[in-house]
């Protein structure tokens, strides 16, 4: 995997204002805020998107990210917050090591703006596919 910006912030080479640290996994605040608070959230481990973690990385972000958001929301004051976490160029992502968004949303218009299209999901269709997706995982 190419070295990323965040890599050289894991290596100490540039520098961030960090929020927390353990064996696997490293925060701190974005450069770029959507609102007061944004933080990402990123592992150790060189990895470009979420699904090529390893297990254990990927447990110890999920073990602490409800931690992180808490303090976010204690020290904001914004009781409502999104996660994002962008997979590829298309998908919005432009640091290409994994990273999740914990983005503060104190008002309607401020943080994260999301335009949702739902589509309908048709019954047929979706027995076909949860049950793909099932033997994909082996589930
Ligand atoms: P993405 O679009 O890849 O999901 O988001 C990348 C995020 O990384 C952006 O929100 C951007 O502001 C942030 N970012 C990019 N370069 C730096 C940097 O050098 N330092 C920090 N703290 N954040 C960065």
């Amino acid at each position: 995997m190419a070295d990323t910006i965040f890599s050289k912030i894991l290596r100490g080479d540039i520098p961030c204002h960090k929020v927390y640290e353990d064996d696997l996994v490293f925060a701190f605040l974005d450069i770029g805020p959507l609102s007061y608070g944004h933080t990402l959230v990123i592992p150790k481990e060189e990895a470009a998107t979420v699904d090529q973690l390893s297990d254990e990385t990927a447990a110890a972000i999920g073990r602490v990210l409800p931690r992180l958001c808490r303090a976010i929301k204690a020290v904001t004051g914004a009781d409502q917050f999104n996660i994002l976490q962008n997979n590829g160029l298309m998908a919005h992502q432009a640091v290409f090591h994994v990273h999740f968004h914990i983005i503060p949303k104190p008002g309607v218009s401020e943080g994260l703006v999301i335009e949702w299209a739902p589509g309908k999901l048709d019954p047929t269709e979706g027995a076909k596919l949860a049950a793909a997706l099932s033997a994909e995982i082996g589930a």
